[in-house]
């Protein structure tokens, strides 16, 4: 996986894992609440075993008590049956034995006393017992209600035989309510059970709930057998409710409530946590966006505290002086990019920046990439503020300048050396001119001169002097006529170096030197050219003289124009000629010919010199072509001028012109 893509991955996993980030304290909390409850109920099972192992002890306590109660019950019920057979107690006297009614007294409701064929001899029972002999302060076992049981003596008679037997019914639940000790009836309903669970007797009268407590527990309780001494019988222990200090509920409710706030913090923090989300991914986006911004500009970007240290710089900012980004950011002055021998200047121009008297349209630099070449920058600076509004240094845009610079010095060369050729144009043109006029005047004075010599030898004046004058005067004027002469051929316009070129190469060159002034005065131009591969014999470098004349004549005538327009239109003229017609939709000619308009010397303007269309005229001349002018065609603009000049084609381009036209008239 490329790097890109797996720190993509990492920052997506780490995103996910964030936006998740709002569950844990939530996760964490119910852990807490899983592990208190869990302590919880195993601290409840430890307590409800302890209390299960206290309550086995206290029922085979209770057990042994009871037993022995009714092995004491069983005793004196013997006792009665013996004293029955000892003291020969007749039927009448059995309702006042203070045993039986001792028994009454504690668990008995009654006493039989059968024969030996089961026969009733007597029978007592609580209610209708001696009242002064029962205690007075023991419930009977009459009045406690329940069902009964039965204990049974047999009564010795004489030589060793059976004689009877006496039956006592007493109550359980008298016997739970004797047997059972206080502290134990406090901490357990007791009761006995047969084998269908069905209560025979209890220790209380309303048998507790099954369960207790709001959530509902079983309570714990015990049985063991009790048959004997009774038959199929079960005592069974179950545990009162304990008392539950209040606070022992607490712990539940502060878990729920505890949950409760835990869940309402965990929404709460989830909806922060989004919040945060979305504004950092929206802050992600942003610097995303805006980096891609920075590094995408063709500007340089360069924040600058008040020391004037670099404290951010673009991409296009280190690829422009060619040090890392990592490097610029914190360097100080002099900077690595500063030309060496400008350090003094450099750095009064960077305490000017700081003092914040930087040029508000900027200025220009010279500065040196790393790699040591030098490049030139137009730095616009501007304050620096943070977000709460506090200027904190100085940010700047740079703008690198040396193509143009470049293209600009370029163009100034080539304007420089055109007006240098156009100037040595038309001083040749000049001296031509001058050699041509003053030629004429200096051979009629040497004429003239030696007219008068041979006149005066003729009429036999001799004066050596006069002679000698007019011998120097004759001199003299041959002398001016070489010296203008010389002048001539010292000044005399460059003969044309001619050539086989692209007649639009040319006039496209022309059009771009002179691009600059037809732009400042808002001129539109339009070139036509059908045959852009059409070549001329002609010198380049004139033609295209010719061309920059004839548009800046046209230029000129336009200044009081409002749309204004010149066309150039290069087409085939004849077989061998090629021709360049210049229009402009200017006020025109008013009646004036061409040969008026190239007479040297002859201008309309101020500052005209008059001999730039003599020189066009000379150059056409000079390539055997024509020169013309003439009133715009009215097609092309309601007044105009048009200035047309022609010029021989190219040998390879009149061959092929030929043969188009033959094939042309051969189809027609
Ligand atoms: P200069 O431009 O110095 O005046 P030129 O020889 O180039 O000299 O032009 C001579 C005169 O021809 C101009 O002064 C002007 O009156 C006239 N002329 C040249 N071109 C045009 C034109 N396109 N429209 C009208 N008049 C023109």
């Amino acid at each position: 996986m490329p790097q890109a893509a797996r720190t993509l991955a990492r920052s997506g996993d780490r995103q996910t894992w964030a936006r998740h980030l709002w569950a844990l304290p939530m996760l964490l909390s119910l852990i807490f609440v899983a592990a208190v409850v869990a302590w919880l109920q195993r601290t409840d099972t430890l307590d409800r075993e302890e209390r299960r192992q206290t309550m086995i002890a206290d029922a085979l306590t209770l057990e042994t008590q009871l037993r022995g109660q009714l092995d004491f019950e069983s005793q004196q019920l013997e006792e009665v049956a013996r004293s029955l057979q000892q003291n020969a107690i007749s039927a009448e006297q059995f309702g006042r034995v203070a045993e039986i009614n001792a028994g009454l007294g504690r668990v008995w409701q009654s006493v039989t006393w059968l024969d030996k064929d089961n026969r009733v001899l007597a029978h007592v029972s609580s209610a209708s017992a001696d009242p002064s002999a029962l205690l007075p302060t023991t419930a009977t076992a009459e009045s406690v209600r329940g069902i009964s049981s039965h204990l049974v003596a047999s009564i010795p008679g004489a030589r060793s035989n059976i004689s009877g037997s006496l039956v006592a019914r007493y109550s359980p639940t008298a016997l739970l309510k004797r047997g059972v000790p206080w502290w134990l009836a406090r901490k357990y309903y007791v009761r006995l059970t047969d084998s269908l669970d069905q209560t025979l007797a209890a220790s209380e009268d309303s048998p507790p709930l099954k369960t207790y407590g709001t959530l509902g527990f079983p309570r714990i309780s015990y049985a063991l057998s009790f048959d004997p001494p009774i038959r199929d019988a079960s005592l069974e222990l179950t545990e009162h409710a304990a008392f539950v200090p209040w606070y022992r509920g607490l712990p539940p409710v502060l878990m729920a409530g505890f949950l409760a706030l835990v869940l309402i913090a965990t929404w709460m923090l989830r909806r922060q946590m989004q919040g945060v989300l979305r504004a950092e991914a929206a802050w992600r986006t942003e610097a995303a966006w805006r980096s891609a911004m920075e590094d995408s500009m063709v500007v340089g970007l360069r924040a600058r505290d008040f020391n004037g240290r670099l404290v951010y710089v673009n991409r296009t900012f280190a690829e422009m002086v060619g040090w890392p980004q990592d490097a610029l950011v914190g360097m100080i002055t002099p900077m690595p990019y500063w030309l060496p021998d400008q350090i003094e200047e450099t750095m009064q121009r960077h305490l000017r920046n700081m003092a914040g008297d930087a040029p508000r349209e900027g200025y220009e630099a010279r500065w040196r990439h790393r790699d040591g070449h030098n490049l030139d920058v137009m730095v616009f600076e501007t304050p620096l503020v943070d977000a709460s509004g506090q200027q904190i240094g100085w940010m700047g845009s740079i703008l690198e300048i040396t193509e143009r610079k470049l293209m600009e010095e370029r163009d100034r060369k080539q304007a420089d050396t055109l007006a240098h050729h156009a100037r040595l144009t038309m001083l040749g043109e000049i001296a031509s001119t001058l050699a041509h006029e003053l030629n004429q005047p200096l051979t009629a004075i040497a004429s003239y001169n030696a007219g008068v010599i041979n006149s005066l030898k003729r009429d036999g004046v001799t004066d050596a002097d006069v002679h000698d004058a007019l011998q120097r005067l004759g001199e003299q004027a041959a002398q001016a006529g070489r010296i203008v002469q010389r002048i001539r051929e010292f000044l005399t316009r460059r003969e044309p170096v001619r050539e086989s070129c692209e007649i639009h190469q040319v006039v496209v060159n022309a059009i771009a030197l002179f691009r600059r002034e037809l732009d400042r005065h808002q001129v539109a131009i339009t070139l036509n050219n059908l045959n852009e591969t059409v070549r001329v014999t002609a010198d380049p470098v004139l033609i295209e003289q010719v061309i920059i004349n004839l548009l800046r004549n046209a230029t000129d005538a336009l200044i009081s124009t409002r749309d204004r327009q010149i066309e150039v239109t290069i087409h085939i003229a004849g077989e061998r000629f090629l021709r360049i017609d210049v229009t402009d939709n200017g006020p025109g000619l008013a009646g004036r010919g061409i040969k008026q308009l190239c007479t040297a010397f002859y201008s309309t303007k101020s500052e005209g010199m008059g001999m730039g269309l003599a020189i066009c005229r000379s150059i056409i001349e000079a390539h055997e072509g024509a020169f013309d002018a003439c009133e715009v065609p009215s097609n092309f603009a309601k007044s105009g001028a048009q200035f047309s000049l022609s010029l021989p084609l190219a040998q390879a381009t009149r061959a092929q012109v030929l043969i188009e036209q033959h094939l042309h008239e051969a189809c027609e």
